[in-house]
């Protein structure tokens, strides 16, 4: 009969081997359990990296939020966080999305989210100056896409269609995405031919 180191309770299910001690097996609730307060361990450890957030802890949820600047002032976005087994469920509001990630895509989502605050919108001058060095049919290869809900991945090659009024560099890739490019923010190169 195999008991659970933590709750005690005998185990019937799958044995689960706990992270933080190798030589005590667990239940799956409590290994789910104990995933859950190391994930939210280092969820703390990143927003302290950044003062514009605050983390408040509700009882099964983690409320964030973020910002737009260190004053705590003008808020930003709000996430959810929730455990779903060992990943995270967050709901990203006021977009009303939600990604069920791993703790270590979380850092890369703050990351992301702390960029795309900083973006301003180009004024008139700029875009006309965007539109000049970005023609439509011009090849581009991303570097990287700051976007959180379904970025084309690095290195995708795509020819620019048009540029908007609030500088959006709308595109074609060669993956058939029309997602469109933010100056200032994604990263990406000019392919000459
Ligand atoms: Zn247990």
């Amino acid at each position: 009969m195999n008991v659970c180191s933590k709750c005690k309770n005998e185990i019937t299910g799958d044995l689960y081997i706990s992270k933080l001690n190798e030589t005590k097996i667990l239940c799956e609730n409590c290994y789910y359990a104990e995933t859950f307060c190391m994930a939210m361990s280092k969820i703390m450890q990143i927003c302290k990296k950044y003062k514009n957030t605050n983390l408040q802890m509700h009882k099964e949820e983690l409320i964030l939020e973020i910002y737009k600047n260190n004053k705590q002032k003008n808020l930003y976005k709000i996430l959810e966080i929730e455990k779903q087994q060992d990943k995270l469920k967050v709901v990203i509001l006021p977009d009303k999305i939600t990604k069920i990630i791993d703790i270590k895509d979380f850092e890369e989502l703050i990351y992301i989210i702390n960029n795309q605050k900083q973006v301003g919108i180009p004024n008139q001058k700029e875009v006309k100056l965007l539109r000049q060095k970005y023609k439509p049919g011009t090849k581009v290869q991303l570097i990287k896409m700051y976007d959180y809900i379904s970025p084309v991945s690095s290195g995708t090659i795509g020819s620019v269609d048009f540029i908007d009024d609030i500088g959006n560099i709308h595109m074609k890739w060669e993956n058939g995405s029309r997602l469109s490019l933010i100056a200032g923010l994604d990263e990406f190169k000019i392919l000459e031919d």
